[in-house]
């Protein structure tokens, strides 16, 4: 029950009327009984720095990030936390000492499924990763974390591209990381052993679309992982494809759920939230069965 003394969570973007943070983190906090309500908060790029005021004079708790705020975020925050300076975007604030702090649990939620359900040696892996926005620098930290050998990036803008790369000059991690255009794509599938789909091709409204046809698909190595990062429809197009070839799959929702779970444990600075609650919730929401 909502009272006088209830602390405000939330999710700034703009649309946000789609995320689905809101049902995830509902869910932990009735099962935690806490006494918090996450709200999505809709707002205009214009309006970002008033609402942060705003935000700190209603008392808001912590709130995440999402389109199209997660670096412009950066110059309205007190502190920003290594993990997300080195990527260059902020999805999770909380209000420390009056003071707004902003992190990345992108990553780690990126790096959730791999670790969990393929733990192996990574010094191998050659990574491809398709799409150079936001997300594509949290999987480019993930893949360095984990210690791929090469790290390929495939946009469709080269002056983008050489942008993207450049950002990442400083880091010692990249220094194995490359930039392509589409065309060189064929070049790189035969040693894609971990395929990830940052781009938006695949999801409403292009749910019969997918980056690559199913015979570029069936030249991956034959151990290899296909990682969507979208998390509805699911699977995608592009799942399905590298299903019939007989690749390991993962979708996005398994990221959605863990980099929640991680900032709520931040924003409730507790060590276990409910991790199983927040994905039943999703996957209910979504009409997927358990
Ligand atoms: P973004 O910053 O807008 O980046 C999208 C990237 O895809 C850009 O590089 C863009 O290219 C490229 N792209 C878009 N349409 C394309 C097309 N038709 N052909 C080729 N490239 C195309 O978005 P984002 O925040 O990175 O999110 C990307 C996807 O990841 C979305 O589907 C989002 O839902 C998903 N996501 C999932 C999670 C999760 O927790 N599972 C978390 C974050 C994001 P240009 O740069 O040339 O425009």
């Amino acid at each position: 029950m909502i009272t006088g003394k209830t602390k405000l969570l939330g999710v700034i973007g703009y649309p946000v009327e789609h995320s689905l943070s809101p049902v995830m983190h509902n869910a932990a906090i009735a099962h935690l009984g806490l006494d918090y309500v996450y709200v999505p908060f809709p707002i205009e790029p214009q309006n970002l720095e008033v609402a942060i005021q705003g935000f700190a004079t209603i008392g808001v708790v912590g709130f995440n990030i999402t389109i199209p705020h997660k670096k412009s975020i950066l110059s309205l925050l007190s502190e920003i936390l290594p993990i997300a300076k080195a990527v260059g975007a902020v999805n999770t604030v909380s209000r420390q000492d009056n003071k707004w702090i902003g992190t990345n649990t992108d990553i780690e939620g990126f790096l959730a499924p791999l670790r969990t359900t393929y733990n192996q040696d990574w010094s191998q892996t050659t990574a491809v990763i398709l799409g150079n926005g936001g997300a594509a620098r949290a999987v480019v930290a993930g893949c360095a974390e984990l210690g791929c050998d090469k790290i390929f990036v495939v946009g469709r803008n080269a002056q983008k591209l050489e942008e993207f790369r450049k950002s990442w000059d400083n880091s010692q991690q990249l220094q194995n990381l490359h930039v392509h255009t589409w065309d060189f794509l064929p070049n790189l599938i035969p040693q894609a052993n971990l395929l990830v789909n940052t781009t938006p091709i695949g999801m409403y409204p292009k749910l019969e679309e997918s980056p690559l046809s199913v015979e570029e698909m069936a030249n991956l190595p034959a151990v290899a992982i296909a990682y969507d990062l979208i998390y509805t429809p699911n699977p995608t197009k592009f799942l399905k494809q590298a299903q019939q070839v007989g690749v390991i799959v993962i979708d996005g929702l398994e990221m959605l759920v863990q980099q929640g779970a991680a900032a709520l444990k931040i924003w409730s600075q507790q060590d276990t939230v409910p991790v199983d609650v927040m994905r039943q919730a999703l996957r209910q929401h979504l009409g997927l069965n358990q």
